[in-house]
């Protein structure tokens, strides 16, 4: 959204500072803007470069700047809102010259469906997503993406099953799918919440599961995005089903920005209300101390990197209560007499929401 806006304010470019440097060298084209590239009525269009660049390329960018790099870098940190920096021109010039080649590939959505029991309810859908691909081969070796996202992958299909052997499946219909190119810019979700195989004022909620850090047991479980629509008392019912504290992503990682960068935001911005299900962080046994700090370790250090394989130290049992929790959580929102709707007011339900979401209204 921030990139459509400077478009639109007639920017010409915009350079994104990562604050650690790059895996596959100091500068990369974002992913995302070159599929907008494609889309005739995308505002990115107007851009000429949209640029991610690491400290190390960006510090010739502030020869003479008001503010050094490393200054800006330590104080634009969500727990320091009052002491961020204004905005300052840069002095240096910068010439971009990109490469870019296309390719054209098939990849596709792996899809299931579980219909409802419900006379008229089975024509309603709550979709769960978990994408399969990873980011691939970088410098430091092969990407698996055990947790991000085997672990999801799996979970679904664990979620069917359990579904499919239940005597009366859930009221509503559940579209189980399998996300490709999820690394690459939400092409997967996005393609399938744009074109859905149902009509998509039927689909009533989606389900992401791509955040199972299964680290350590926890006391908590999170659900990223929840407390925008009613999916949040489907939550607190899921949390309470696990026996788990459902709690909000701490403010150092960045909660927010999750919500906006998972499949889950494909299906907000075709106005249905989304969750991403994260693990928690406070550890259940006293011989894992500091949980946040080992959670916060795996997303700065593991995540994106060879290290997120089979080879790290996986505990079974949270990965599966995760699992659990989204489960409980879908098949709350699958089971309640009223379909899920934003909260009144609520920046996403008034950006996204009303325009798609003119279906009839579906009290049991
Ligand atoms: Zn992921």
């Amino acid at each position: 959204m921030k990139w459509a806006n400077a478009a639109d304010h007639g920017a010409r470019g915009i350079i994104e500072l990562s604050p650690l440097d790059l895996p596959r060298g100091p500068a990369t084209y974002r992913a995302d803007t070159l599929d907008d590239w494609f889309d005739p009525d995308s505002s990115l269009k107007r851009l000429e470069a949209c640029l991610v660049i690491g400290p190390t390329a960006a510090a010739p960018l502030f020869t003479g700047a008001p503010q050094t790099l490393e200054y800006l870098l330590k104080r634009a940190t969500p727990e320091c809102k009052p002491c961020r920096p204004g905005s300052f021109p840069l002095c240096p010039k910068l010439t971009v010259d990109a490469a870019i080649s296309c390719t054209d590939f098939d990849s596709r959505n792996v899809v299931a469906l579980l219909r409802g029991s419900h006379s008229t309810l089975k024509n309603e859908y709550v979709v769960f997503t978990a994408h399969y691909d990873a980011i691939g081969p970088t410098g430091g070796g092969a990407c698996d993406g055990a947790i991000d996202d085997g672990a999801g992958t799996a979970g679904i299909l664990e979620i069917a099953r359990a579904f499919s052997l239940l005597e009366t499946p859930p009221a509503r219909s559940i579209l189980f799918v399998n996300t490709t190119g999820e690394e690459t810019g939400l092409d997967g979700a996005s393609c399938f919440a744009k074109e859905p195989p149902v009509d998509i004022k039927q689909i009533v909620a989606n389900v992401n599961l791509d955040a199972n850090v299964m680290l350590f047991e926890t006391t908590d479980i999170v659900a990223i995005g929840a407390k925008h629509s009613t999916l949040a008392s489907a939550a607190e019912a899921a949390a309470r089903g696990v026996s788990r504290k459902l709690v909000e992503l701490r403010c150092d990682l960045q909660g927010e920005g999750y919500f906006a960068r998972a499949d889950n935001f494909s299906f907000v911005e075709q106005g249905v209300p989304a969750v991403l299900v994260c693990s928690g962080q406070e550890a259940a046994s006293s011989e894992i101390d500091n949980g946040p700090d080992r959670f916060i370790h795996w997303v700065r250090d593991v995540y994106h990197s060879a290290g997120d394989s089979l080879d790290q130290d996986l505990d079974w049992h949270a990965g599966a209560i995760y699992t659990q929790f989204a489960a409980l959580l879908g098949a709350a929102a699958a089971n309640g007499e009223k379909r899920p709707a934003w909260n009144p007011g609520n920046f996403f339900g008034d950006r996204w929401g009303n325009a798609a979401r003119r279906g009839p209204s579906s009290a049991r």
